[in-house]
C-alpha cells in the first residue's frame, strides 16, 4: 500500500476543515494556538515512518498522556486498580462532576479527568512523592517516544492550574469518598504537568507502537506490558477514548484511539501500525475536528480497522 500517497491525499482533502472547529480556550495558554495546522504520522513495525504536514511541530498532548499514566499504573497495580476506577464509557463530558457524585467517587474510566487524577494519585503513592512520580512518567514517555529531551510546558501547566477549579473539585469530591490518597493540589498539579507534555506526531506515533504490538515495541524489542494488559488498554481506548463521542469515533473510525484537547489524537491498528494526528480546532465534544475526519478517511482509504 502506498501510505505516503494516502497521507498526501488526506492532507489535500482535509484543508477545508482546518478553519472549522474551535481551539480549546478554557486553558488560556492553549487558546493562543493558530488552528489552521495539521500533521499526521504512521509508524510501522519495521520502523518505516510516513508523515504529512507539520509532523515535527510540538503541541500539548493533554489527555493523550492518560494512556501513558494508565499503562504505568496498570503495570504496577494490575487488577487492583479497578477497585478505584471503572472501564465503562461515561457518556458524559470529560470533566463532569455529576456522575462521580452518584457513583460515590469511583470514576467511570481512566480516560475521563477524574479517572486520570486517580491514576496519577496511585502513581504518587507508589513512587512516594509527586516529583518522583512525575519523573517516572516523563522517563517512560521519553523511552517509548525515543526522545530523551522530551519535556512538559510549565506555562500550559500553570495556566491550567490557575483555571483548574473543576479538576480540583473532582479531586476533592473523590477525596471525600476516600478515593484519593494524596494531597489534592499536589495530585492535580502533577496531572496538569503530564497533560502539558509537548510532543509532535512523529514522537507520539512512535510512543504508541508498543500498544499496537501487544505491549512489546517491535523496533526496540522492549516489553512494557503484557499482551493481556495491552488488550485491555486498547479496549478502553476504543470504548472511552473520546469522551462522550467515543461511540461515534468507534462507529466512524473503528480503531482504538485517544484524543486530547490540544488537538492530538493517537490510534492503533493492532498488529499493524500506530498513528498520530494533530489539528488544534476541536469539535463540540472536545476532539480534533480535522483529526477525526483524517482518521476516518485513513480507515476508509486503507480498509484497515479492527472490525
Ligand atoms: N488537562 C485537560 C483537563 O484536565 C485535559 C483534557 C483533555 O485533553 O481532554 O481539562
Amino acid at each position: 500500500m502506498n501510505y505516503q500517497q494516502i497521507l498526501d491525499d488526506i492532507y489535500t482533502e482535509i484543508q477545508p476543515y482546518l478553519s472549522k472547529g474551535k481551539v480549546a480556550d478554557y486553558i488560556p495558554a492553549l487558546a493562543e494556538i493558530p488552528k489552521e495546522q495539521f500533521a499526521m504520522t504512521i509508524t510501522l513495525a519495521d520502523g518505516r515512518v510516513f508523515s504529512v504536514g507539520e509532523s515535527k511541530k510540538c503541541f500539548s498532548i493533554q489527555s493523550i498522556s492518560k494512556v501513558f499514566t494508565f499503562t504505568l499504573a496498570l503495570n504496577i497495580y494490575s487488577k487492583e486498580l479497578y477497585k478505584r476506577i471503572g472501564v465503562e464509557p461515561s457518556g458524559n463530558p470529560f470533566n463532569s462532576l455529576v456522575q462521580l457524585e452518584y457513583e460515590r467517587g469511583i470514576p467511570r474510566n481512566p480516560f475521563i479527568n477524574a479517572g486520570a487524577i486517580v491514576v496519577t494519585d496511585s502513581l504518587i503513592s507508589h513512587y512516594g512523592d509527586e516529583y518522583k512520580a512525575l519523573e517516572v512518567i516523563m522517563n517512560f514517555v521519553r523511552e517509548i517516544s525515543g526522545n530523551e529531551e522530551l519535556s512538559f510546558d510549565s506555562i500550559v501547566a500553570n495556566s491550567e492550574m490557575e483555571h483548574g477549579d473543576r479538576n480540583r473539585a473532582l479531586g476533592h469530591l473523590m477525596k471525600s469518598f476516600s478515593n484519593l490518597d494524596n494531597d489534592v493540589i499536589d495530585t492535580v498539579m502533577t496531572y496538569f504537568k503530564h497533560c502539558a507534555i509537548t510532543m509532535n506526531t512523529e514522537e507520539l506515533s512512535r510512543a504508541m507502537l508498543f500498544l499496537a504490538f501487544a505491549g512489546t515495541d517491535p523496533i526496540s524489542k522492549k516489553t512494557f506490558i503484557t499482551p493481556r494488559q495491552a488488550k485491555r488498554i486498547n479496549a478502553v481506548m476504543l470504548t472511552c477514548g473520546h469522551y462522550d463521542a467515543s461511540g461515534e469515533f468507534a462507529f466512524h473510525v473503528g480503531l482504538p484511539g485517544k484524543s486530547g484537547v490540544g488537538g492530538g489524537i493517537v490510534a492503533t491498528i493492532p498488529g499493524k501500525m500506530s498513528i498520530a494526528v494533530w489539528s488544534p480546532g476541536l469539535n463540540k465534544y472536545g476532539n480534533s475536528l480535522a483529526g477525526t475526519i483524517a482518521l476516518e478517511t485513513f480507515a476508509t482509504k486503507t480498509g484497515l480497522s479492527i472490525f
